[in-house]
C-alpha cells in the first residue's frame, strides 16, 4: 500500500504550509532586503545563470561600483565586463549596460514596472520580467523559474508541462512576494533536482511524488560544443579573463590561443576564430587589423 497521496494537494493548505516554512527558513539574501528596482534587476540577471554563493561574492561590489542605471549607462563595455569577472556568461554584462542606456534614454532613468515593457528590454525574458514586477513593484504575478517548475511538477504531476499555468492557478491573492520567494527557496534548498529532502519538506504529506524521486546524477545537461572535452563556454570565459588582464593594446590570435588552450596548434586556428567571432558578435570584444595580423581587446 502506498503512503503517498494520490489526489491533488489542496491549494489553501499548501500555501499555508509553504509560507509558514519560508518564514522560519528563508536564507538571508541581500536582494530580499530591498525594493530598489535597479538592485533587484541586477540580482535577478546575476542569478540567471550563476549560483547564489557566487552571486553573493559579486553583487555588493558590482552595485557599489555601478550605483544606478545612470552610472551603469555611462560606463564603457570593458569596465562592465571587468566588474563582471568571475560570474561567467559575460554577455549578460553587456546586455545590462545596453539596458541601462535604454532606461536612461527612454524611461528617464526609471525602470518600467509593466511586464510588457520589461520584456522589451535586452536580456529580459519572461521569468526576469515577472520577478522584477513582483519583487520590485509588488505586482501580483506568478513566477516559474527552474526551481519552481520542478517543485510544481512534483506536487502536481499529470497537470501538463506548463509550470506557468499551475503557478498562476495557485497564486495567492496576498503575500505574493513571500509566496514566489518561498517556492523558489523550497526548490533551491529542499526539493532539489537530484536529491530532494522529502523528510524535511513542509508539504511532504500532501506531495504525490514524496520519496519517489530516485537519487540520480544530473545527467540531463545538453551536450555542449567544445574542444578536447572542455565546453566552448569555458574557453569563452578564459578569453575574456585573458583580455581583462591585458593592456589596452590587446592580444594577437596565437597569443590568445596559447593563453586559453594548452597545446594550441594550427589545427585549432579555425575553432578559435569562430569563438572570437561569436564574442565580437555578442559585443564583448573588438578586433582590428594591425599590419598583417588581427588584434583583439575587450569592447570599449
Ligand atoms: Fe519535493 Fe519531496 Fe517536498 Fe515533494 S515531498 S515537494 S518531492 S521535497
Amino acid at each position: 500500500m502506498s503512503l503517498r497521496p494520490t489526489v491533488r494537494p489542496a491549494t489553501p493548505q499548501l500555501r499555508r504550509r509553504i509560507l509558514a516554512w519560508y518564514q522560519t527558513n528563508a536564507r538571508n539574501l541581500p536582494w530580499r532586503k530591498t525594493k530598489n528596482p535597479y538592485r533587484i534587476l541586477i540580482s535577478e540577471v546575476m542569478l540567471q545563470q550563476t549560483q547564489v554563493t557566487r552571486v553573493l561574492e559579486k553583487y555588493h561590489r558590482f552595485i557599489r561600483r555601478f550605483t544606478s542605471f545612470e552610472v551603469l549607462a555611462r560606463a564603457s563595455a570593458a569596465e562592465v565586463i571587468r566588474a563582471w569577472s568571475g560570474m561567467g556568461y559575460n554577455n549578460r554584462s553587456v546586455r545590462l549596460r545596453e539596458l541601462a542606456r535604454i532606461v536612461r534614454d527612454r524611461f528617464n532613468g526609471r525602470l518600467p514596472s509593466r511586464v510588457d515593457e520589461l520584456l522589451l528590454l535586452p536580456g529580459i525574458g519572461r521569468y526576469t520580467a515577472h520577478a522584477v514586477a513582483c519583487f520590485a513593484f509588488g505586482q501580483r504575478v506568478p513566477l516559474a523559474d527552474t526551481n519552481i517548475a520542478r517543485v510544481l511538477a512534483r506536487l502536481f504531476p499529470g497537470e501538463g508541462p506548463d509550470p506557468w499555468s499551475i503557478a498562476d492557478r495557485i497564486l495567492p491573492r496576498r503575500h505574493v512576494y513571500e509566496w514566489n520567494q518561498a517556492l523558489m527557496e523550497l526548490g533551491a534548498t529542499i526539493c532539489t533536482a537530484a536529491r530532494p529532502k522529502c523528510t524535511s519538506c513542509p508539504v511532504v504529506r500532501m506531495c504525490p511524488s514524496a520519496f519517489s524521486i530516485a537519487a540520480r546524477k544530473a545527467t540531463l545537461h545538453k551536450k555542449e560544443r567544445g574542444r578536447n572535452g572542455i565546453p566552448n563556454r569555458i574557453y569563452r570565459g578564459r578569453i575574456i579573463e585573458l583580455l581583462r588582464k591585458s593592456n589596452s593594446r590587446g592580444r594577437g590570435l596565437m597569443d590568445i590561443g596559447r593563453g586559453v588552450k594548452p597545446n594550441f596548434s594550427a589545427a585549432d586556428h579555425k575553432w578559435l576564430v569562430t569563438l572570437l567571432a561569436g564574442l565580437e558578435r555578442d559585443g564583448l570584444i573588438q578586433s582590428r587589423n594591425r599590419g598583417n595580423s588581427v588584434v583583439l581587446r575587450l569592447a570599449s
